[in-house]
């Protein structure tokens, strides 16, 4: 294969991944003897960001996270006030980490700009790649269509990995939304196990037991974005590829597992 082989940015020197502890099925120490294995890399585990980094003051930090809510899925960055509501949630979930709340959106790159504010500054250079697990439904705006998409990943200074968008944000088969419709045309609400049941194995569900195997190739992603400043492979066969459909990722994350021989050539990172 002739390719040019990608021009290295920095030489990370760690990866630290942080606990998601509402989804028992990713286990962190599997996915941290892959990396060791994969980079050659020292790779630390630790709890929970918030938790391990420590929040000085909860209540504004439930608020800071109630305004990075996306309220409208057309507008970008966008300053509405947050609603009381919000900010009882969001100290819940302070407070409690092992719940998750569905069907809450966040601008996964002010998330990302927040969560960075917490690490100390030692730790913010581009030679540790942290990887911050969280249950929150993250987004970021895409400029062609103009809407907000959820993301299984959004790179950076921390790498965020949600447990919500690696079921959400990639699309599941057509037929499956298909079947979805059928129901509502009948008037009747379509019965979401009934479905799971129908399309078993087709797409990633929450606390799935494939989430470790797949956050693997995400866990590369972050780790490459620091690397050569770009996280993504056009070749559907490698773990960078960037799945729009939960079918693309399943073939790159569990059929294939493995990454291209231009990036595989990238590796291992540490000497
Ligand atoms: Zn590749």
């Amino acid at each position: 294969m002739t390719s040019s082989r990608p021009r290295t940015l920095a030489r990370p020197q760690r990866i630290v991944l942080y606990e998601e502890p509402a989804t028992p099925a990713l286990d962190l120490n599997e996915l941290a003897d892959y990396l060791r294995d994969a980079t050659n890399l020292y790779v630390e585990t630790r709890p929970e960001f918030f938790s391990h980094h420590g929040v000085p003051d909860l209540e504004d930090l439930a608020q800071q996270l109630a305004h990075l809510k996306v309220k409208d899925l057309y507008h970008e960055e966008q300053e509405f006030p947050s609603l009381l509501g919000d900010v009882d949630i969001e100290r819940r979930l302070l407070l409690d980490p092992r719940k998750r709340l569905p069907g809450i959106l966040y601008d996964g790159f002010r998330l990302q700009t927040l969560m960075r504010s917490f690490l100390p500054e030692a730790e913010r250079t581009l030679r540790t790649v942290h990887l911050a697990f969280t249950p929150r439904l993250i987004s970021t705006f895409d400029s062609g269509d103009r809407v907000y998409h959820a993301r299984v990943i959004v790179c950076g200074l921390p790498a965020l990995a949600s447990t919500s968008g690696v079921v959400e944000g990639p699309a599941k088969p057509k037929a499956f939304y298909m079947a979805k419709r059928r129901y509502s045309a009948m008037g009747v609400t379509p019965p979401t196990e009934v479905l799971k049941e129908e399309f078993e194995g087709q797409f990633i569900d929450y606390d799935d037991e494939r989430l470790t195997e797949v956050f693997k190739g995400y866990a590369l992603q972050a780790l490459f974005f620091h690397l050569v400043g770009d996280p993504f492979c056009a070749d559907p066969a490698c773990r960078l590829f960037n799945a729009h459909w939960q079918e693309e990722m399943l073939g790159a994350q569990i059929h294939s597992a493995a990454l291209c021989d231009v990036h595989a050539e990238l590796l291992p990172v540490g000497s």
